[in-house]
């Protein structure tokens, strides 16, 4: 079953069209990749989905059309996101983050086993859960950034280049960890990342994307195959 579908997707900031017509479509439980070069519209592609642009042609989730609804009422619907630059809330404690994730929810034992498997897949936050997220590394706080969207319980998860300013072997770790949540929880994704092995060792599909418009779409493996991409996004 296909969860998110865009058809022929525009956006623009103020009267400066940035989106020229974006189509993908994400299966259920499935994980897509977004790629290309900065300035594509790949950020813009997850701004349009959570409605905070304004988009022209069709973007349905869960058989319902969402383009022109509110961010808080696409949060409801299941869709969590985790942008670029992460956007922990600083002056709260780790723990309080994860809480925060969970705000839409009522289940209070269950966000106290969510919270313990947060810990559980990044040990690193368990040392630092009273600590403000200010105080966390950059990769600390890109776990947490995860760790807050997964508390949501959403049905599909948004993460917009995970690995950016990270070491690359903490980028490795985040990624793993990203990857052993998608198969315990079933969460679908839709990963934007400028590092294309790591995309690719997460998602089966993924589009690139240039100047707005989608170029190329493929499985990982097709994708992996062809020159251009391995030039441009493989260094090599
Ligand atoms: P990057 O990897 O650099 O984030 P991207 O593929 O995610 O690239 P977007 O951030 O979606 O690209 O940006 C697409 C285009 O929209 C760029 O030309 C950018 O300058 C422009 N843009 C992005 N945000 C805004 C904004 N708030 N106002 C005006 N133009 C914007």
């Amino acid at each position: 079953m296909t969860l998110l579908e865009l058809v022929d997707v525009t956006a623009s900031y103020g009267s400066v069209q940035v989106l020229e017509g974006v189509s993908l479509s994400v299966p259920d439980g499935g994980a897509v990749g977004i790629l290309g070069a900065n300035g594509a519209g790949k950020t813009t592609t997850l701004r349009a989905i959570t409605g905070v642009v304004r988009t022209g042609g069709s973007i349905r989730f869960d058989g319902r059309e969402i383009s022109g609804m509110r961010p808080d009422q696409v949060a409801a619907l299941g869709i969590a996101h985790v942008p670029e630059g992460r956007g922990t809330l600083g002056q709260l404690s780790v723990r309080d983050n994860l809480r925060v994730g969970s705000y839409l929810r009522k289940d209070r034992k269950a966000i106290a086993e969510d919270i313990d498997y947060c810990l559980d897949l990044f040990p690193q936050l368990k040392d630092r859960i009273g600590s403000h997220a200010a105080a966390l590394s950059g990769g600390e706080q890109q776990m947490l950034a995860v760790g807050r969207a997964f508390m949501a319980r959403p049905r599909l998860l948004l993460l917009d280049e995970a690995s950016l300013g990270l070491a690359p072997s903490t980028a490795r770790n985040v990624y793993d960890a990203i990857g052993r949540l998608r198969r315990e929880s079933g969460i679908a994704m839709l990963v934007v990342e400028q590092n294309a092995n790591l995309a690719f060792s997460l998602v089966e599909s993924a589009t690139v994307l240039e100047t707005g418009r989608n170029v190329l779409t493929g499985t990982s493996a097709e994708l992996k195959g062809m020159d251009e991409i391995r030039r441009a996004y493989l260094g090599g």
